[in-house]
C-alpha cells in the first residue's frame, strides 16, 4: 500500500447528449497510486455529486478485464497507454505526480457518443447477430473432449475467443475498421469442427453487416493489434480474408 497521493490534472470529454457539442473540462484530483482508473473516476464523481454537479458518464461492468464494457481513450490510446490491459485494469501507479491525463470516448462513425465517455457500440452486436453463432442442432451437450482437436488448433481458436468485444480496435484504427473484432469472432468458430457447416456463409454475412454499419476498411497499420487489450493477432484478419475469398468461389452470394 502506497500512502503518497498523486496530484493529477484530468482533461475529460464532457458531452451532454448525442446531438450536443462536446468539449474537454479540467478537473484536479488527488488519488492513491493503488486506485484503478475507474476507481479514480468513481472518487471524482462522488466529489462532483457532493457539490450537486453532474457526474461523468462512463461504462463499466465486471472490472476484471473480461466483459469489454469499460473502453475509454486515455492519452490517445484506447484503454490507456499500457499494452494488453483493459481500462478497468489500469492503475494510477502508471502515471506520475503532476501528470495531465486526457480522457475521451472511443471515436468512430459506427460508435456515436451517447453521453460523455459512453458510446453506442451495439453495431458490434449487430455484426454478431448476422452470423457469429452456430445454428446447427447439436442435441444435448457432448463431453468437452469428445471431438479430438489438435492442441495447436485448439489454442489458436481459444486465442481468438479471448476477444471481449470492447471495440478498442475500431477506436485505434484511422479508418474505424472492425476487422480485428470480426476476424476474431470468425476465426474462433472457423478453426473448430462445430463451426464448419456455416463457415463460408458466416464470413459473408458478418463482413456484409460490418460494411453496412459504417465501419471502414482495414488500414494495414496494425494499430488494432497494438491497442487490443487481449492481444488478438492480425493473423485472424488474414484468415478471415482467405475464408471470404473461398466463400465467394464456392458458395452462393449472400442476399
Ligand atoms: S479484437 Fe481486441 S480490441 Fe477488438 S473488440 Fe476484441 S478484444 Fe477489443
Amino acid at each position: 500500500m502506497n500512502n503518497k497521493k498523486l496530484n493529477l490534472t484530468l482533461k475529460i470529454w464532457r458531452q451532454p447528449g448525442p446531438n450536443s457539442a462536446g468539449s474537454f473540462v479540467e478537473y484536479k484530483v488527488s488519488v492513491s497510486p493503488d486506485a484503478s482508473f475507474l476507481e479514480m473516476l468513481d472518487e471524482l464523481n462522488n466529489e462532483l455529486e457532493s457539490k450537486n454537479l453532474e457526474p461523468i458518464a462512463f461504462e463499466s461492468d465486471c472490472r476484471e478485464g473480461i466483459c469489454g464494457t469499460c473502453g475509454i481513450v486515455i492519452n490517445g490510446h484506447p484503454h490507456g497507454p499500457i499494452p494488453r490491459i483493459a481500462t478497468c485494469q489500469l492503475h494510477m501507479r502508471n502515471f506520475k505526480d503532476g501528470d495531465t491525463i486526457w480522457v475521451e470516448p472511443f471515436r468512430a462513425r459506427a460508435f456515436p457518443v451517447i453521453k460523455d465517455l459512453i458510446v453506442d457500440r451495439s453495431a458490434l452486436d449487430r455484426i454478431m447477430e448476422a452470423g457469429g453463432f452456430i445454428s446447427v442442432n447439436t442435441g444435448s451437450a457432448p463431453d468437452g473432449n469428445a471431438i479430438p482437436i489438435p492442441k495447436d488448433i485448439a489454442s489458436e481458436a481459444m486465442d481468438a475467443a479471448t476477444c471481449i468485444g470492447c471495440g478498442a480496435c475500431v477506436a485505434a484504427c484511422k479508418n474505424a475498421s472492425a476487422m480485428l473484432f470480426v476476424s476474431a469472432k470468425i476465426s474462433h468458430l472457423a478453426l473448430l469442427p462445430q463451426g464448419q457447416p456455416e463457415r463460408y456463409i458466416r464470413v459473408q454475412t458478418m463482413v456484409k453487416k460490418m460494411d453496412e454499419l459504417g465501419f471502414g476498411a482495414c488500414s494495414n497499420t496494425y494499430a488494432c493489434e497494438a491497442e487490443c487489450p487481449k492481444g488478438i493477432s492480425i493473423l485472424n484478419i488474414a484468415r478471415m480474408n482467405r475464408d471470404y475469398l473461398v466463400a465467394k468461389l464456392k458458395t452462393e452470394e449472400v442476399e
